[in-house]
């Protein structure tokens, strides 16, 4: 199963620049709708050649951007409406428990990692509706519609048995947390509207936030992912997965 139409977040560098190679590589895909903050800097993203790619300026803490993003997104979708949202540009701000407190590096974190997740999924779901509704019966897929968010291990709360300490990770670990609650509760809230939601670890990758020990490329990270988005159904979801479709446990 591939979406007729996808977009990605984040897609300039790192795992999002992966993702787009991996649908560039199907070519049963129509649309593929990629973000950078910067379009002009994002010299990698634009080197791939390919008349189904668009560059969309996206910057997902601003609501003037996000509205503008979601406009283009419909010219392009048109009628046929969105398939597949990929929630990936996420940020990492060190913090730990025991850190100089500060709200603002709080509100920083959970603004890009949960708050942007959810409020562009909110936007872009008279999209998603619209190209669910193309499709009868009650099954779900990334071809109908789907909102998928990459999420990490580190947000899994059964297994945090390391704390925050080692790699100050304890705003980075919540907001993760939360935007996997997010796509529980989305899952239920639209089920009526067939439209899927999953997220997934995906793995530790070699990209700036991974650093270059990392146990992935994101090439091997991105094909696993992409190739699990391609067989989620029903029983998937509000699910939270490694990036082979084997479950996480919240
Ligand atoms: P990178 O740091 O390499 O890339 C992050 C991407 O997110 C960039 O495109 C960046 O854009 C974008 N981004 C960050 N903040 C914003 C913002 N406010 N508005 C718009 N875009 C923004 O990270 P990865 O590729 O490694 O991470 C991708 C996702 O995978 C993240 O959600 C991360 O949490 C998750 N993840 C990564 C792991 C890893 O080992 N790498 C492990 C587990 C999860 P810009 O270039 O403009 O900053």
């Amino acid at each position: 199963m591939s979406p007729g139409s996808v977009v990605v977040t984040g897609a300039n560098r790192g795992i999002g620049l992966g993702l787009v190679k991996q649908f560039v590589k199907d070519k049963n895909i129509r649309h593929i709708i990629a973000t950078a903050r910067d379009v002009e800097k994002a010299t990698d993203l634009k080197s791939i050649n390919d008349p189904r790619l668009h560059v969309i300026p996206l910057a997902l803490t601003c609501d003037k951007s996000m509205d503008k993003f979601v406009s283009k997104v419909g010219d392009i979708v048109g009628s046929d409406g969105l398939n597949l949202l990929v929630n990936n540009a996420g940020s990492a701000v060190k913090y730990s428990t025991k850190a100089e407190p500060s709200r603002a590096k709080l509100v920083e974190q959970f603004d890009v990692n949960t708050f942007s997740v959810v409020i562009l999924s909110q936007k872009l779901l008279p999209l998603l509706t619209k190209a669910s509704s193309k499709v009868s019966g009650d099954e779900l897929s990334v071809s109908r519609a789907a909102v998928v968010t990459i999420s990490s291990g580190l947000g899994s709360i059964t297994e945090n048995t390391s704390g925050s300490g080692v790699i100050e990770g304890l705003a980075y670990r919540m907001s993760k947390s939360a935007v996997n609650m997010f796509a529980r509760t989305f899952a239920i809230d639209m089920k009526d509207d067939y439209i899927l939601a999953a997220n997934f670890c995906p793995g530790w990758v070699q990209t700036d936030m991974g650093g270059k020990h990392a146990a992935l490329t994101v090439e091997q990270s991105t094909s696993q992912l992409v190739s699990s988005f391609n067989k989620l159904d029903k029983t998937h979801n509000g699910g939270y997965f490694r990036n082979n479709l084997t479950p996480f446990q919240f």
